[in-house]
C-alpha cells in the first residue's frame, strides 16, 4: 500500500480570489500531488460530512446551528474572517472527518496525510482566524472516546498559537497539547497548551530544527503518544506574510523529515494536516504544502522495502 492520502474534490470551491484566505490551495495540492504520481485512486479516501454527536463532543451546538444556517452575529462573522457561503457550509464539515479518518489510517498503516485540516484557531463557541470548526480536538476526542488510543499527542508546528485545540483540550488528560509558534503573532492573546514554545521573530533554520527535535523526543519520551497529530503548517516559511520566522523551503523539508522519521522511527502512527500556509502565488503555496507530503511518501516507501 502507498501512502494513504485523504481529499475531498469540495475542500476548495468557488471563493473570493483576492481574499487572504487561499481557499484554492487544496484542489491545487491535490492537482500537483496527482502530477507527481503520489495522489492516485489507489490511495485516496474520501471523507463523509463529520457526523452531528462528533461535532457535539467538542463545540457548543448553539454555536453549530448559527454557523451552519448562517446566523452568526456580526461580530462573529468578522472574528471568523471568511465569507459564508453553501460551499464553505459544507468543506467545513467534511474537513473534520478528513482528519480523523486520516487518524485511522495512521492507526492502520503507521503514516497517513490530510490534504487539509488543522484549523486550530476554532473555539467552543466561536470562529477565528479562518478556522470554524477545530478538527484537532474533534479527532483527538472521537479518538479517545472510540478507546481507539489511550494518549494523542497534538504536535502543532503551524507558525501560530494552536489556541483553539489548546483550551479545547485543556480537560482532556489524554490528549497532550504542544504548540511551536512565534510568539509576537496571532493569536495575541495566548491560551495556554500542554506545553508551548514560543519562538522569537526572524529565528533561522538551524536554531528552529534544534528546537523542533529537542521537544519532539523529549514528549516522545514523556508522553509516551499511541498516535500524533502533525500539524506541518508551511507558514513559518521565510516569505509567508503571516509568518514572521525566516525558515526556508529546504528548512521545512528537514523539519518534516525529522519529525515523521523520529516518529516512524519508532513505531508511533502519525497523522499530518497541512495547517496554515499563504502566498499570492497559490501553485508555489500548493508545492510548499506538499513537502510533508513527499517526506511522507519518501519514509513510508523505504519502510515498505525494509525486511521484517
Ligand atoms: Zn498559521
Amino acid at each position: 500500500m502507498t501512502l494513504p492520502l485523504v481529499y475531498h474534490p469540495e475542500y476548495s470551491f468557488p471563493f473570493p480570489e483576492q481574499h487572504r484566505f487561499p481557499m484554492a490551495k487544496f484542489g491545487l495540492l491535490a492537482g500537483y500531488l496527482r502530477e507527481q504520481g503520489l495522489l492516485t485512486p489507489e490511495n485516496t479516501f474520501r471523507p463523509g460530512r463529520c457526523r452531528q454527536h462528533w461535532l457535539n463532543q467538542t463545540h457548543c451546538p448553539a454555536y453549530l446551528e448559527r454557523f451552519e444556517t448562517n446566523t452568526l452575529s456580526p461580530t462573529e462573522q468578522r472574528r471568523m474572517n471568511l465569507p459564508w457561503s453553501e460551499g464553505l457550509r459544507k468543506r467545513t464539515l467534511l474537513a473534520p472527518s478528513g482528519t480523523l479518518l486520516t487518524a485511522q489510517l495512521a492507526l492502520h498503516y503507521g503514516v497517513a496525510c490530510h490534504l487539509a485540516g488543522g484549523t486550530h484557531h476554532a473555539h467552543y463557541d466561536y470562529a477565528s482566524g479562518f478556522c470554524i470548526l477545530n478538527d484537532l480536538a474533534i479527532a483527538a476526542r472521537v479518538l479517545l472516546r472510540q478507546a481507539r488510543v489511550g494518549r494523542v499527542l497534538i504536535f502543532d508546528c503551524d507558525v501560530h498559537q494552536g489556541d483553539g485545540t489548546a483550551a479545547l483540550l485543556s480537560d482532556e488528560p489524554h490528549a497532550f497539547t504542544c504548540s511551536i509558534h512565534c510568539e509576537k503573532n496571532f493569536p495575541f492573546q495566548k491560551q495556554r497548551s500542554d506545553l508551548d514554545v514560543g519562538l522569537p521573530s526572524g529565528m533561522a533554520d538551524d536554531d528552529y530544527l534544534e528546537v523542533v527535535q529537542r521537544t519532539l523526543s523529549r514528549l516522545i519520551a514523556e508522553q509516551a503518544p499511541d498516535i500524533v497529530l502533525y500539524d506541518a503548517g508551511v507558514d513559518v516559511f521565510a516569505d509567508d506574510p503571516l509568518g514572521h520566522l525566516k525558515i526556508t523551503e529546504a528548512g521545512v523539508r528537514a523539519r518534516d523529515r525529522l519529525v515523521l522519521a523520529e516518529l516512524m522511527g519508532r513505531g508511533i502512527p502519525v497523522a499530518t494536516v497541512i495547517g496554515g500556509g499563504y502566498d499570492d502565488d497559490r501553485q508555489r503555496l500548493a508545492r510548499r504544502h506538499a513537502i510533508v507530503i513527499e517526506e511522507a511518501a519518501a519514509l513510508h516507501a523505504e519502510r515498505s522495502v525494509l525486511p521484517a
